[in-house]
């Protein structure tokens, strides 16, 4: 088992608060490593290396921080497979998925590449005689991000090479159950040129983040992890007086209207719904069967979930890598259990699987209901896991109000050959991101990602034009 360290003012630091998390590896359910968890005064400290480095960096031409961001873009390109292989080990997914998340990460850094055309500002000549007027954006200090374990590499990817690129330092947190793709993220900046101080990554739990929210220092914070969480980053973050953006947890409906291709339907719910074990806030938990779409998908579904390739994610033939700890798989199979005693009808069951050779993993198989309704736990709560909840309605108005009054709304899809149904979802849906036959909408890194209702806090959704707003502030 390895320690592993901080990343602080470019150097790795052991840290002194005597606390430690568990690093596992969810494919044989062992501890692989244990990382430090930073006390209050750690992150005092921390805070103060970056709010040193601040001036500094922020007085660097945006061209020349522009350059160090191209290099870091290709370095990570060289490092991908050490990167993917830090993901596998630790999160569990699936090495494709491992490969196409830090490819959306990468693009944010491509998208950050262009910061001096970003940053341009509005010039208004004679608003009044021989008055001229003019806006420009200018940098916040020190920022702050905080992960989930979900994408080891891709959400802190969203935050701290656009707010580097706007001339912030940063302290990340990433998740202490993933840690390891963070530090190496911070290194490899660091061999990009990127000068001492300005990004630092702490190891920490939830007192580490409430530290880093009460420190005067910390100027701008962005969150993304489930609600419970997003709800307290933002009332508290805010409550210091501190810029925040949280983003939460999710319940994504995907409607399948009976005109839909029921074949691209269903490949396209099998990727959704169980790619990364559906842990990913994108991934669609509903399947909303509009009249005879229910039978049609059920059909089709029950032998692709059945055959699902459960394995490790290092094991290229595998199609779906085990759940992130031994306590979220049972939570996860404690709603199966929940469905079935509020009366859904589960099609498959994939509890109380046991994979050779890797009887201690936290592995559980593709679970399938039908009949699933509001008010059931499966239906109401988000679960996270590699199930799938049918929901029958009769007709498009029926399933665009279940979309509508679900208190998450991260993302909502459609499969329809209709046009004129497929443009008034686009405009009725009350959710940040909208697919149309595409189950899961992700906006590029060019556009801003970010739900709404419970599923962001917050004005300014994450990367893209919102992202340079978030990290600037207007004069
Ligand atoms: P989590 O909320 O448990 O943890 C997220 C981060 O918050 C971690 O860094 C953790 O250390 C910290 N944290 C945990 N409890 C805390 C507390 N009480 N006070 C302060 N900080 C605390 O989330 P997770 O389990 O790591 O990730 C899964 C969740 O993230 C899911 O709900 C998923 O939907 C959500 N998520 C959302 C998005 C999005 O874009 N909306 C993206 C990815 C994941």
């Amino acid at each position: 088992m390895s320690t592993l360290h901080h990343f602080i003012a470019g150097r790795r630091d052991a840290g002194t608060s005597g606390r430690f998390g568990s690093v596992f590896n969810p494919a044989t359910g062992e501890i692989q490593a244990r990382v430090p968890l930073a006390s209050a005064s750690e992150v005092a400290d921390a805070v103060a290396v970056a709010e040193t480095a601040f001036p500094a960096w922020a007085a660097t031409p945006p061209l020349a921080r522009s350059r160090i961001l191209f290099r870091f873009k290709t370095l990570l390109e060289q490092h991908a497979d050490e990167l993917i292989s830090l993901i596998v080990a630790e999160h569990g997914k699936i090495a494709e998925d491992a490969r196409g998340s830090l490819t959306r990460g990468i693009e944010v850094v491509e998208f950050a590449c262009g910061i001096p055309h970003l940053l341009k500002g509005e010039f208004s000549e004679n608003v009044s005689s021989g008055v001229d007027s003019w806006s420009l954006r200018q940098p916040l200090g020190v920022c702050v991000g905080i992960t989930p374990f979900n994408f080891p590499a891709m959400v802190p990817l969203w935050m701290f090479p656009l707010a580097i690129a706007c001339g912030n330092t940063f302290i990340l947190k990433p998740s202490e159950k993933v840690p390891s793709c963070a530090l190496r993220l911070g290194e490899l900046f660091q061999e990009a040129g990127l000068p001492d101080g300005v990004l630092n990554i702490l190891g920490g739990d939830a007192e580490t983040v409430d530290a880093l929210l009460a420190n005067p220092g910390v100027k701008a914070v962005s969150f993304v992890g489930s609600t419970p969480v997003a709800r307290h980053v933002y009332s508290w973050g805010s409550a210091h007086g501190k810029r925040v953006q949280a983003l939460g947890g999710a319940k994504n409906h995907m409607i399948v209207m009976p005109d839909a291709d029921m074949d691209q339907a269903v490949d396209a719910l099998m990727g959704a719904a169980y790619g990364s074990a559906g842990e990913r806030c994108m991934a669609v938990a509903v399947a909303v069967a509009v009249g005879g779409a229910a039978d049609a998908l059920r059909e089709r579904l029950v032998p692709r979930v059945q055959n699902l390739r459960l394995g490790s994610g290092s094991d290229p033939l595998s199609e779906m890598g085990p759940l992130i700890t031994a306590q979220h798989r049972d939570r996860v199979a404690g709603y199966v259990d929940s469905g079935l005693a509020e009366g859904a009808e589960l099609l498959v069951d994939g509890r109380g699987m046991s994979l050779q050779g890797y009887e201690h993993g936290f592995f559980l198989g593709g679970c399938l209901f039908d009949h699933v309704r509001p008010g059931m736990r499966i239906y109401d709560e988000e679960i996270f896991g590699p199930v799938l909840c049918i929901v029958r309605t009769n007709d498009f108005k029926g399933a665009i109000t279940l979309v509508n009054a679900h208190p998450c709304g991260n993302g909502a899809a459609i499969f329809t050959r209709d046009g004129d149904v497929a443009r008034v979802f686009a405009s009725a849906a009350a959710a940040g991101m909208v697919g149309i036959n595409v189950a899961i909408p992700v906006p590029m890194a060019f556009h801003s990602f970010g739900g709404w209702k419970q599923s962001r806090f917050g004005d300014l959704a994450i990367h893209g034009p919102e992202g340079i707003q978030f990290y600037t502030q207007l004069k």
